[in-house]
């Protein structure tokens, strides 16, 4: 079978006319895979149809919050019952209290949280509220992380800045770069020895709670608590990032993730509880809904009643959570069990496929999150997941394609799978696997 593409290659060229690369988000371009991004015209439950009639099995889920599939029905019939009732109002609303209530009762060390649109939102307020509160200026991040399109976060950042193979971004100016160290992830030694010269200038220690913009990579044994004991003893604040893993990995995400003979595959926070948590994708079911949070006493210096200005037009948007408010709660218990499972079906199928092609691999996982890297041994750092074959991902990432699965057009993110992935889509992945694997075995 091959697909016709004639609409979407056409919708590229006039998106190409009026929006750089015919995107608004770098890694929808197919950079990463090369060939021409499907436009995608509508979904349901597992599924994405696009303009030309071709229908996927979808493992992007809109990098992460569509973790019910698409359309749900709850969801759906909130959105509706919100939008009727108007769409902005600027002013507090019942459901803005909902959701905090939810998300801080999901996670135990929060006691407040305060709504932004988008996880970069929540990192830069993150950051300028760490700073604010310790009198200090420089922020500490990985490699391979990504936080977000912030200014000071950007440098050798995962995700799009990965997949390009860009060292950071023009037009950052070096005032702002130069109050970020970035250092290897999972090298505690590295953050002692930064501290131990530099403790006193550094306001934070920002990190994803399990990395997945770098592909998943698992923080090491006793990663965290070290970053946990070091910023603790340095009077700097530690931040940890569940845009991504938040109420995915497990309800209460990485933080609650318990760890265990459970749970198929490692995971779970170690160490004594952040300082400042970040949201985002889960918690707005698809809609612009993110937040930040922590300590009271750390949240009250925000303006109204501190001295740290932030603000938003939308910020709470009516529409927005209720989508995230009903997305939450239908992510039951029940549901990450579910998820691991397929997530575990599918991996293994992927990984025998590769193997049998003698395709070199290797899967990660973070709780229920996984990546396959085109590459033997384990991965640590962004350093190790640099050192993958790319061209392998990207013949492997069309011949699924053409099988009727859409993977992430990057070799550097994560496979996000959905509760609402059925026999029909199952089967159809696991019936492209085997020409992907040879497609991606073929030089
Ligand atoms: N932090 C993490 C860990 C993320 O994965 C992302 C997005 N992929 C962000 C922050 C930024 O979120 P947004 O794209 O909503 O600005």
């Amino acid at each position: 079978m091959t697909q016709s593409t004639t609409r979407s290659e056409a919708l590229f060229d006039r998106a190409r006319a009026v929006t750089p690369a015919g995107v608004n988000s770098p890694v929808r371009a197919f950079g990463g895979v090369g060939g021409v991004p499907r436009f995608i015209e509508r979904a349901e439950g597992p599924w994405l149809t696009d303009v030309d009639g071709n229908r996927y099995v979808d493992l992007i889920c809109s990098w992460g919050p569509m973790i019910l599939g698409h359309a749900h029905p709850d969801v759906l019939a909130a959105v509706t019952d919100a939008a009727t009732r108007g769409f902005s109002f600027g002013t507090p609303t019942e459901n803005e209290v909902a959701l905090a209530a939810e998300v801080i009762d999901r996670v135990e060390p929060l006691e407040q949280v305060r709504l932004v649109s988008s996880g970069t939102e929540a990192t830069m307020s993150a950051l300028r509220l760490a700073r604010g509160v310790t009198g200090r200026s420089v922020i500490v991040k990985f490699a391979g992380c990504y936080h977000g399109h912030v200014d000071a976060l950007l440098a050798e950042a995962g995700s799009g800045v990965a997949t390009f193979a860009l060292p950071g971004s023009a037009g950052v100016p070096a005032s702002a770069a130069g109050e970020t160290v970035v250092l290897p992830y999972n090298d505690l030694g590295a953050v002692e020895e930064l501290f131990a010269a530099r403790g006193e200038e550094i306001a934070a220690v920002i990190t994803e709670a399990a990395p997945g913009n770098m592909g998943i990579v698992p923080p090491a044994p006793g990663f965290t608590e070290g970053l946990r004991r070091v910023t603790a003893a340095h009077g700097a604040l530690l931040i940890s990032d569940e845009v991504m893993t938040g109420f995915r990995s497990s309800r209460s995400g990485w933080y609650g993730l318990e760890t265990g003979p459970e749970g198929a595959h490692p995971g779970g926070y170690e160490g004594g509880a952040p300082d400042l948590f970040t949201f985002g994708k889960v918690m707005g079911g698809g809609f612009p809904a993110a937040a930040f949070g922590g300590r009271a006493d750390l949240m009250a210096r925000l303006a109204p009643e501190g001295p740290v200005y932030q603000a938003g037009t939308l910020s709470g948007n009516p529409v927005a959570t209720a989508a995230g408010l009903a997305t939450l709660r239908a992510c039951t218990p029940e549901l990450y069990p579910r998820l691991e499972a397929t997530a575990t079906r599918i991996a293994d199928a992927a990984s025998a496929a590769l193997s049998a092609e003698g395709v070199a691999h290797r899967v990660q996982w973070a709780g229920s999150m996984f990546s396959i890297f085109f590459r033997e041994g384990q991965v640590h750092s962004f350093a190790d997941a640099r050192e993958q074959d790319t061209g392998a991902y990207g013949r492997f990432f069309h011949a699924m394609l053409e099988g009727g699965v859409h993977l992430p057009p990057s070799a550097f993110e994560a496979w996000f799978v959905s509760g609402a992935l059925d026999d029909e889509a199952l089967e159809t992945i696991l019936a492209a696997l085997p020409a992907a694997a040879a497609a991606a075995a073929s030089v």
